[in-house]
């Protein structure tokens, strides 16, 4: 870190931003180095993606004389920063705090929003948010449950209304006359989604252990799975919607006297 930003980093993983605050050694009580004002990077609810943030200490007694950013030690915590993205301002709480298995991350937005697209439903939005908020506390079952809600209430968005998600992937699938984005997401997207929301909510032999897996990493390949989903069938339409809308106005007034 020292000297700048030179990998991306994720600021909402505990690793992450222990990285990026490693320049909170101590004696250095004073202003940030200007070198962190750029770290990278946090999703942001107002701007809909992954942002670089201006991360400020609000409250911590940790240092890192060891090295590295010593939220490790039982001292430091809890910790309080605000994250503002350098692209709107939005400024987001952080709070390190100590955890069952060492230090842990939350992170609270002032705006609703979780992750979607200008054009998602409210209705499919209200999942995701859900979804975002329970990943920004460390509870990725959670999420994952709440992302498979998504699935089903945008396949309801979509018209596919009877039976539970299994039930409605069927129908998609069967559906003589489909909406044209069908044919353009690969079926076992949904699939998928629904078999980690299955296991995310059901006793799978008594085992929480197989929870496991439903870690940080597979919640980012969730996300890009969904932000594809919601390109196709949402942002796609309207983008080529809004162009012809051009074209038809753009003719109308060549050809109109
Ligand atoms: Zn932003």
């Amino acid at each position: 870190m020292v000297g700048g930003v030179t990998e991306e980093l994720d600021l909402a993983d505990i690793g992450g931003f222990a990285q990026a605050t490693l320049s909170f050694a101590l004696p250095q009580r004073g202003p940030i180095p200007n070198d962190w004002e750029n770290a990278d990077g946090l999703y942001c609810v107002r701007c809909g993606g992954k942002r670089r943030m201006s991360i400020v200490r609000l409250r911590w007694t940790g240092n890192s004389s060891q090295g590295r950013a010593d939220f490790w030690a039982d001292e430091a915590c809890p910790g309080l920063f605000a994250m503002t993205c350098v692209q709107c301002q939005l400024r987001h709480t952080v709070l390190v705090h100590s955890g069952p298995d060492g230090p842990e991350i939350a992170i609270f937005s002032p705006e609703r929003g979780g992750f979607s697209t200008p054009n998602t439903p409210e209705n499919v939005r209200y999942y995701l948010d859900q979804a975002h908020r329970a990943e920004s506390v460390g509870a990725p079952s959670a999420a994952v449950a709440m992302y498979r809600s998504a699935v089903e209430m945008l396949l309801f968005e979509q018209g596919y209304e009877e039976g539970m998600l299994n039930k409605k992937i069927e129908a998609l699938e069967a559906d003589p006359n489909p909406r044209p984005w069908r044919g353009q997401i690969d079926p076992d997207y949904l699939d998928v989604l629904k078999k980690l929301g299955n296991a995310a909510i059901h006793p799978n032999d008594g085992d929480v252990e197989r929870q496991k897996a439903l870690d940080r990493s597979l919640l980012i390949e969730v996300r890009a799975t969904f932000e594809e989903l919601l390109e196709t069938i949402y942002e796609r339409p309207a983008k080529a919607a809004a162009r012809k809308q051009k074209l038809s106005e753009a003719v109308e007034s060549i050809t109109q006297p």
